[in-house]
């Protein structure tokens, strides 16, 4: 998780807010490992797809061997593109906002640390407001 935030801080843009490190259960899957997450709040020179193609080296480089088959595994990192100012968009390749944050806790709940009061494109509402149960 702190190579993950050196090596974006090194090729991506500024970091502007870290939260705190989450220790959960795995979602979706049985296993004896549990997960850290944390989330970034960057400012980047980078145009989206850029910015997942540099957070994807960064999973490669960092031994995240197999592609999303969709079924859930144990993993060294994975790095999601919650937000994006308030961009909203949809391609084959990229979802901003991510379309699961909402449903996460674990995602929502380090968001919120860092940004409250940002307003969720789609919702029109801050990410505080949005937590799920
Ligand atoms: P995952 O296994 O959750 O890391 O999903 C990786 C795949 O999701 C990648 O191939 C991306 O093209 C795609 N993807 C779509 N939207 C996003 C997003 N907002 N952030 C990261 N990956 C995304």
């Amino acid at each position: 998780m702190i190579t993950a935030a050196a090596l974006l801080a090194e090729r991506v843009g500024d970091v502007l807010a870290l939260s705190g490190f989450y220790e959960t259960e795995p979602w979706g899957f049985r296993s004896d490992n549990t997960f850290l997450n944390a989330a970034l709040q960057l400012e980047t020179a980078l145009p989206p797809l850029e910015l997942l193609a540099a957070t994807q080296a960064i999973e490669l480089e960092m031994g995240r061997t197999h592609k999303s088959d969709g079924t859930y595994h144990d993993r060294i990192i994975d790095i999601d593109i919650l937000l994006y100012d308030d961009l909203v968009m949809q391609t084959s390749e990229l979802t901003i906002p991510h379309p699961l944050m909402l449903e996460r806790l674990f995602v929502m709940e380090p968001l919120s640390e860092i940004a409250p009061n940002v307003i969720h494109p789609v919702f029109g509402k801050p990410v505080i407001s949005l937590m799920p149960e």
